[in-house]
């Protein structure tokens, strides 16, 4: 089936950044055909295909959260202002209530939040990844399901060599699927002993899939690292040999440039999560410098405990506040680049860019309508300027995954919003975890 999208601003997020307004995009099954200006949208480019009349707004590709954590839906609003909630609260709360059928339930409405705010593609990283794969492919969305391991064991798994054995069998199990695949993923730099590092990366870069892990994003991480062995968490990780090509690096708040040089050397990407890292007081990752070393970088919002939202248009905006103000330079983070980190250099970072992340011929029909009509849309001089600073995700009006329509008329098309809240909070109310709710110690 062939379906043009035609009278839009068409933001391609190709190599010359090409912009067609007006302009069309068509696209046949899941895959684009071709893009260009309303005036070479000719009689034989519509003949047989469905049209859909864009009214002005912008088409732009889907957008790339590249660290979230889509299982801890139930967790979101909890300890928001505690100094640390993560051992006092999150842990011990995650091992009394999490179980495969929450992680199944809170991934299924973390999916369909984020298509509903125009997130096609996404990494996560969380536990029972098996049941969050399976969600997400319901759900029609692309990702990445990490299978989370950490020393001490967690709700799913009590010894760390099985969760990775679990972890490979997804990767197995999802090698060929069209748009979920899976990886193995290490809590992070300190919370996982050097023999479970090099595990997980032997495993993940021989099925050349991210190894993704927390990286120079806590004090104490720092400090650790500082005593135990005179060396940041980015020299470590080289020291022991996981860091690579492979290597996704979420946060990296703490680097020198000595740590940016070698996740230059070595290939290694980046996930900026600027949301989670400000509303935690940790600072703000030094991403200019890794822009001029050409660090693939994009953009994360964390988990919804940490970041709350997990839609991309909000941290595109923190990105551009945070880092002007950083580097007191009101020219400093143009949009057009902001735009790039939240799509096609996502999904370079999330090794996808020759699948997704721009409107280019060949390219699989990740696409998002972005609707000019409502109020704070109007004018539009420039539209990565009307994406970054304008733009909310009440704006997103349609969302395709793959060519297959997922949101229309800003509504989820396979299911509902309220039945996904439904499910997932019956659930909620079925568990321990309720006694806790709203309480911060
Ligand atoms: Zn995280």
């Amino acid at each position: 089936m062939r379906t043009v999208i035609k009278n839009v601003i068409v933001v391609t997020m190709n190599e010359a950044r090409e912009i067609f307004s007006p302009g069309y995009l068509l696209f046949e099954h899941d895959t684009i055909i071709a893009a260009g200006p309303m005036k070479e949208l000719t009689e034989e480019i519509l003949a047989g295909a469905s049209q859909i009349d864009g009214k002005q707004g912008i088409l732009m590709p889907g957008m790339v959260n590249l660290h979230t954590h889509m299982g801890m839906i139930p967790f979101r609003g909890l300890g928001d202002d505690c100094k640390d909630r993560l051992r006092v609260f999150l842990i011990p709360m995650e091992n009394k209530a999490m179980d495969e059928e929450m992680v199944y339930l809170s991934t299924r409405y973390a999916a369909g939040e984020m298509l509903l705010s125009g997130v096609t593609s996404v990494l996560d990283m969380y536990y029972y990844e098996e049941e969050a794969a399976r969600a997400m492919d319901e759900m029609g969305i692309r990702g990445i399901a990490g299978q989370t391991v950490m020393d001490e064991g967690a709700c799913d798994f009590s010894d760390p060599y099985e969760a990775i054995s679990y972890g490979e069998r997804l990767i197995k199990k999802y090698h060929s699927h069209p748009r979920i695949s899976a990886c193995i993923a290490p809590h992070g730099t300190s919370t996982c002993s050097s023999e479970v590092l090099k595990a997980a990366y032997s495993i993940d870069s021989s099925y050349e899939v991210p190894f993704t892990l927390h990286t120079a994003e806590m004090d104490y991480e720092m400090d650790f690292f500082e005593k135990e062995y005179s060396m940041t968490p980015a020299e470590y990780l080289d020291s022991i040999g996981v860091l690579g090509k492979d290597t996704l690096a979420a946060h990296c708040i703490h680097m020198t440039g000595k740590d940016l040089d070698l996740f230059k050397e070595r290939g290694a990407r980046v996930a900026h999560c600027i949301g989670s890292n400000t509303k935690a007081a940790k600072g703000v990752a030094p991403v200019t410098e890794m822009l001029k070393r050409n660090i693939p970088v994009g953009l994360g919002t964390d988990g919804p405990a940490s970041g709350n939202t997990l839609d991309i248009l909000t941290q595109m905006k923190l990105c551009a506040d945070f880092h002007k103000n950083e580097t007191k330079d009101r020219s400093a983070f143009p949009a057009e680049i902001i735009v790039s980190l939240a799509t096609i250099e996502g999904a370079r970072a999330m090794g996808l860019h020759l699948v997704t992340g721009s409107l280019e011929p060949g390219k699989q029909a990740d696409l998002v309508l972005i609707e000019t009509q409502s109020a704070n849309m109007f004018p539009v001089y420039d539209p990565y300027s009307a994406l970054v600073y304008s733009a909310n995700p009440s704006n997103v009006e349609a969302v395709f995954v793959a060519g297959e329509c997922l949101v229309k008329d800003k509504k989820l098309v396979k299911t509902d919003l309220d039945g996904l809240r439904n499910q997932l909070f019956q659930k909620m109310k079925g568990t321990d975890f309720q006694k806790h709710m709203g309480k911060t110690e």
